[in-house]
This record gives C-alpha cells, sequence and structure tokens, in this order.
C-alpha cells in the first residue's frame, strides 16, 4: 500500500503536500500544466496559518480591513499582534 508524502514531493518546497504528494501551491501548478522547478514565491520568514472565524467576526474584520486599505489577512496579523502586544 502506497503511503501518501506528507510534505510536498516538487524541488525545495516543505509545505505539507495535499493531494498526490504536493502541497496546495504546486498541485494547482501541476494541473494547469506549468512547471513545478520554480519557488511559488520568495521564502520571508512567515508561515501560513488558517484561522477559522465565525461570520460575524469576518465581517468586522473585512470592514476594517476596507477602511484601512489593507487586505484581510494584513488586518488579522495586525490585530494579533496589537493583542499580542508585538
Ligand atoms: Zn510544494
Amino acid at each position: 500500500m502506497a503511503t501518501m508524502p506528507t510534505t510536498c514531493t516538487a524541488p525545495a518546497c516543505d509545505r505539507g503536500a495535499i493531494a498526490r504528494g504536493l502541497c496546495q501551491a504546486h498541485y494547482q501548478r501541476q494541473r494547469r500544466g506549468r512547471s513545478l522547478d520554480e519557488p511559488i514565491r520568495p521564502p520571508g520568514d512567515g508561515q501560513q496559518i488558517v484561522v477559522r472565524c465565525r461570520r460575524g467576526l469576518v465581517e468586522r474584520l473585512r470592514t476594517r480591513a476596507d477602511a484601512a486599505g489593507l487586505s484581510l489577512s494584513a488586518t488579522v496579523r495586525l490585530a494579533l499582534e496589537m493583542w499580542l502586544d508585538l
């Protein structure tokens, strides 16, 4: 029985595998017939997390994001940094 790799098998990628041994980004690339060799994006020092929130909170965050001209993820990042005093 074959086991699914837990990390992406594309070159120099350490994201978690979600399908056919590839991460979300590389899986989409493969489906679109694009090269898996180019890096997805510059590595930076961040790590992606996924947060599930109730709808009302998302709407409030989106309102704040729109008012500040920020993306939703930038707004969540800012809120966390303010809350944790980072
Ligand atoms: Zn990958």
